[in-house]
């Protein structure tokens, strides 16, 4: 008698970038997948652990293309899994951080299919690490805030003063995700509520070969993101756990490959 196998999806974070970043739980699956469906911003790198025949779908937006809607997706993911086939969701990051993985697991259960999520590195996190600092400090910073700088379609846009108050009162540390294209947005409305001076770093392809950062006070983002040509995917960071840096930054002391880079 052959068994069947129940219908499932499995939700993967792919991590930064890095695949040295992979948790164990995420190489398994992606070795074990029949078919992929992969985000964009997940590395080529971690397709090394998939097996020569799986399928590979890409969804995401590379190659020029609008990212395929979401609904075209889900279908997708139903369709396989019914086959009986393992169907892994690759999600750049951790599945749960600004990953859909919600939107997707209800549509998935509406359908009768099994869900499971690994999770994985999130940006933010990889961005931190790129810095050696950490996002929370007994003295500086009480909490961390991850938020998108990028906002939703038809939701009323994010009041940057006033997380910028509310994070100054609290001591929290933002973690800004998609918020490279709205930096003069950004530093307007932060410098409402956060000194001026406060420091900021972006950090962009945090983990990969490509890693460079940048660390300057809140009232330089904007042209510190020009000067360095910096782009999509970064992580904007503020607050003042970020103090050291910003200090090694002022006095030109020890700057990593990241600095060596731009002054070239
Ligand atoms: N689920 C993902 C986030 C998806 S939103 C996670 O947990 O990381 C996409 C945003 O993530 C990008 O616009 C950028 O802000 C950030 N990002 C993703 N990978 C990155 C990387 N390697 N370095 C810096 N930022 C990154």
């Amino acid at each position: 008698m052959t068994q069947v196998l129940p219908a499932r999806v499995t939700l993967v974070g792919a991590g930064p970038g890095d695949p040295e970043c992979l948790t164990l739980k995420a190489v398994r699956a992606i070795a074990m997948a029949d078919v992929l469906l992969v985000d964009d911003l997940v590395s080529e790198a971690v397709l090394q652990y998939a097996r020569t025949d799986a399928r590979v779908v890409y969804v995401g937006k590379r190659g020029g293309c609008a990212s395929t809607p979401q609904a075209f997706i889900d279908r997708l993911m139903v369709q396989q899994a019914r086959q009986g086939l393992r169907v892994v969701r690759l999600k750049g990051g951790d599945p749960f951080v600004f990953g859909r993985a919600g939107e997707e697991i209800e549509s998935l259960r509406a359908h009768g299919i099994e869900v499971e999520v690994i999770n994985g590195i999130t940006a933010g996190l990889a961005a931190a690490t790129a810095l050696q600092t950490s996002l929370t400090h007994r003295q500086h910073a009480h909490g961390v805030v991850f938020i998108t700088g990028h906002g939703s379609p038809g939701q009323p846009a994010t009041d940057w003063p006033l997380l910028a108050h509310t994070a100054h009162v609290l001591r929290l540390t933002l973690v800004i995700y998609m918020g490279i294209a709205r930096v003069a947005e950004l530093q307007r409305g932060l410098c409402s509520g956060l000194a001026p001076n406060t420091p900021v770093a972006i950090v962009q392809h945090a983990s990969q070969p490509e890693q460079r950062h940048v660390v300057v006070p809140l009232d330089g983002l904007t042209a510190a993101v020009d000067r360095h040509g910096l782009g999509s995917p970064s992580i904007i960071i503020v607050g003042d756990v970020l103090r050291g840096l910003a200090e090694i930054a002022h006095h030109g002391r020890a700057a990593g490959p990241a600095q060596q880079r731009h002054a070239a």
